[in-house]
């Protein structure tokens, strides 16, 4: 029977020299492959030119290159990018570049479908399948920063794990990529450029604090009220506001990191001012800034984008009370690839 191959990328640089070591070769050959591996993002073994033919086929006889393949790629009239990637197993998620005048964001996937049930959103109705392994995020990033330089003439600037699936459902291996993202070894992106976007995973999010990352922290709020809040995102009554306050108290407390929420107005759903009011008083428990997103439709129609009338009185009652307040046009809605559209469609 015929032993199943490893993905190389699964080892450490460590585990890497320690194999080569062991093959009677040099430690510093792993080193050389880590770099074809990550730096320079080989698809093959045969792109590693300054390997010798016969350690090339040694690794192709031990491993494989689980590789992404951006298998469709649309560009929306505003320019954005949406890649519909497959990855080694056959199963796709989907990656978006979301140029501006001035940055070039990544938007990424951590997860095939999610584990979470937002009623608005897309990818909820994939049902999870499996998480996405450090790699398969990874290239997703390299694979938009190419096309950054190849259609705007710039790298990217930032990255957003905003994509489909819950980042802190697969918290392991999210941290794994951003490690390879931001390494020297790897993009050398500094984690500052980088926001992961939770639901709110309160124990996860103290776990964030505790392992002292550098990167940004985003909630998908939508409301401050519990019985809002469970309707259009269910698991909120396993993890209820309150435990979301706390954690993210506690996330202040030792990273002294303010937190954007991202925040959808729906007409009908949490448009009055009671609402407004609830997202007042519960921006005040920590430092933060809110980002009014603008909804896109998904085709049943159940969620319609609320009135101007009932966002300019959102932004109104924020500034009031000195909360910074940001509104998000939607980008590539012709293409599917806005917030909340992420659904394999293409
Ligand atoms: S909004 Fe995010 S967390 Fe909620 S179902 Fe969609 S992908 Fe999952």
């Amino acid at each position: 029977m015929a032993t199943k191959k490893k993905d190389i990328r699964a080892l450490t640089k460590t585990q890497l020299r320690d194999f080569f070591v062991k093959q009677g070769d040099k430690a510093f050959r792993g080193n050389q492959v880590y770099e074809w591996l990550w730096q320079k993002a080989a698809h093959t073994f045969d792109d590693m030119t300054n390997i010798s033919k016969e350690t090339r086929q040694m690794l192709e006889d031990n491993f494989v290159i689980n590789h992404i393949k951006v298998d469709t790629m649309q560009r929306s009239a505003d320019g954005t990018v949406k890649n519909a990637v497959r990855l080694h197993d056959g199963l796709i998620v989907e990656s978006v570049l979301i140029p501006t005048a001035t940055r070039t964001t990544a938007c990424v996937s951590s997860q095939v479908g999610c584990s979470l049930d937002c009623r608005f959103c897309a990818t909820a109705r994939l049902k999870r399948m499996r998480n996405l392994n450090p790699d398969e995020i990874y290239d997703q990033v390299v694979a938009i920063d190419n096309e950054s330089r190849l259609y705007f003439d710039r790298p990217l600037s930032n990255i957003v794990f905003m994509g489909m699936g819950e980042p802190l459902m697969n918290y392991n291996n999210v941290i794994k990529a951003i490690d390879k993202i931001t390494s020297e070894e790897g993009l050398g992106m500094s984690p500052k450029r980088i926001t992961v976007s939770t639901s709110g995973v309160p124990k996860i999010i103290k776990k964030m604090a505790d392992d002292d990352v550098k990167f940004n922290l985003a909630v998908s709020l939508h409301s401050a009220i519990d019985e809002v809040r469970t309707t259009i995102m269910p698991f909120n009554e396993t993890f209820p506001l309150n435990d979301l306050r706390e954690a993210l108290e506690y996330w202040y407390a030792k990273t002294k990191r303010k937190i954007s929420y991202e925040y959808v107005v729906w007409g009908g759903i949490n448009d009055t001012q009671k609402d407004i009011d609830a997202l007042v008083k519960f921006c005040k428990y920590v430092p933060s800034k809110v980002n009014i997103i603008e909804y896109n439709p998904i085709d049943d129609g159940e969620f319609q984008q609320a009135s101007n009338e009932a966002l300019e009185n959102y932004i109104a009652t924020l500034e009031k009370n000195r909360i910074v307040v940001n509104v998000r046009r939607s980008r590539g809605k012709d293409i599917d690839a806005a917030c909340g559209q992420l659904a394999n469609k293409s």
